[in-house]
């Protein structure tokens, strides 16, 4: 029987990419929705290809052509894609806040959710964790490190010590201090290994997005922050490792490509050939080098450490700063280390909550980012 399967954020890097992983595996996919957000015309595409039976936009658009599909729009169209229990699987690949609310409705209904949307764990994650263990959903990670981590952990999770995640470094692994405060939009958005979306891209060069993965791991596979360990490998091929309790390390390996992660995700546990990617050859890759991270010249995943470890709110007001800064570095308001600044000083001044509800997270990310956007007036 084919899988069900819509995907909220198809426009993107990880929606078109995983439209190209099921239009491989056809035979095993049925898309029930699709949801962009303004890029109407690559929608338009989308749905003249796959043939949703719903479709969802952000604002109304007199050029889409929904070719028979049912028209929603906006947060609460994403809602309701993810209130469709006909869906055996939803993929949650829109960028920033807007991935929470929606993957709260798909646990509710008890679908299971191949996760990309790394915010949404980062705001929510004991709730959106507690809420899907009661509900018999699954969590099947998108990103790249994390899958690398459930494909090694394989079910064995209480045997296992320490998860170690690796970073490409970002475009300014090797420059000095002051090159990375004079850092151009332009520059910050070329980054050496992956092709993705433009907020992820610019927390890959403040390292912020290893802050944020570090806390995505932690929710995703229930690890104290304690062994969760960073190491730089530039070469992007060993998407992450990890070690049992009896010394043995197992990584992950293979050309970067996030199909595999995606395709592992919505397939679990099969494992089809699909749109396999260049076999990795081990003789081929001329070097494979890892460095101790330099918290210094990257400060970003040290204030995630410890916004994790402090729990509560913390990890909301971070993440909340975070995309705040990051919109207005795009914007030109800010330069890219300013992103830091912003994000530390509005962290220090946060009265952390303990155990937030999710009313009073949604409150707090609000809260955050207006406080957040009056520093760049
Ligand atoms: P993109 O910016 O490429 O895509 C974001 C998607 O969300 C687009 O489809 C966009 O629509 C849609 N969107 C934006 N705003 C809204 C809205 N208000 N309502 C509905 N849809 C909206 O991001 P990525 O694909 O790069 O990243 C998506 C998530 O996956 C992020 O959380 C990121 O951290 C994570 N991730 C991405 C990786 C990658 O390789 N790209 C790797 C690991 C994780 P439109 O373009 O039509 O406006
Ligand atoms: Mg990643």
């Amino acid at each position: 029987m084919k899988r069900k399967i819509s995907i909220i954020g198809s426009t993107g890097s990880i929606g078109t990419q995983t439209l190209e992983v099921i239009e491989k595996l056809h035979d095993d996919f049925e898309i029930i929705s699709l949801a962009g957000g303004k890029n109407v015309d690559l929608l338009n595409k989308q749905i003249a290809k796959f043939k949703p039976k719903s479709v969802c936009i952000s604002e109304k658009s007199e050029n889409l052509n929904p070719c028979g599909a049912k028209v929603l729009y906006g947060d609460e169209g994403l809602e309701e894609i993810c209130s469709n229990k006909e869906n055996d699987i939803i993929v949650v690949a829109v960028s920033g806040k807007i991935g929470l609310r929606p993957t709260l409705k798909a646990i509710e209904n008890g679908i299971d959710i191949a996760l990309a949307n790394k915010e949404t764990l980062v705001m929510a994650g004991d709730i959106v964790m507690k809420r899907a263990k009661n509900a018999g959903v699954k969590i099947l990670p998108v990103d790249s490190e994390h899958s690398a981590i459930f494909q090694c952990i394989h079910g064995e999770s209480e045997k296992v010590d320490r998860l170690i995640i690796t970073a490409s470094g970002g475009p300014f692994l090797h420059k000095s201090i002051e090159e990375i405060k004079n850092a151009t939009v332009e520059q910050a958005l070329a980054h050496p290994r992956w092709n993705m979306g433009r907020k992820i891209t610019v927390d890959s060069a403040t390292l912020m997005n290893k802050g944020l993965e570090i806390i995505e791991a932690h929710h995703l596979f229930d690890m104290d922050y304690d062994r969760i360990n960073v190491v730089i490998h530039p070469q992007s091929y060993v998407h992450s490792a990890i070690e049992y309790k009896d010394g043995s390390i197992l990584a992950q390996i293979g050309v970067p490509s996030m199909h595999l992660p995606i395709q592992y995700a919505i397939c679990y546990p099969e494992r089809p050939q699909g749109i396999k990617s260049r076999s990795f050859s081990f003789a081929d890759a001329q070097k494979f080098e890892f460095l101790k991270p330099d918290f210094e010249k990257f400060p970003c995943p040290a204030l995630a450490y410890e916004a994790g470890r402090t729990g509560g709110s913390a990890t909301t007001c971070m993440n909340a700063a975070n995309e705040e800064a990051v919109y207005a570095f795009l914007e030109g308001k800010i330069t890219l280390y300013d992103i830091y600044t912003t994000v530390e000083k509005i962290y220090r001044q946060h009265n952390v909550v303990k155990n937030p509800n999710i009313d009073e997270i949604f409150e707090i990310d609000n809260e955050i980012r207006a406080k957040t956007r009056e520093l760049f007036k």
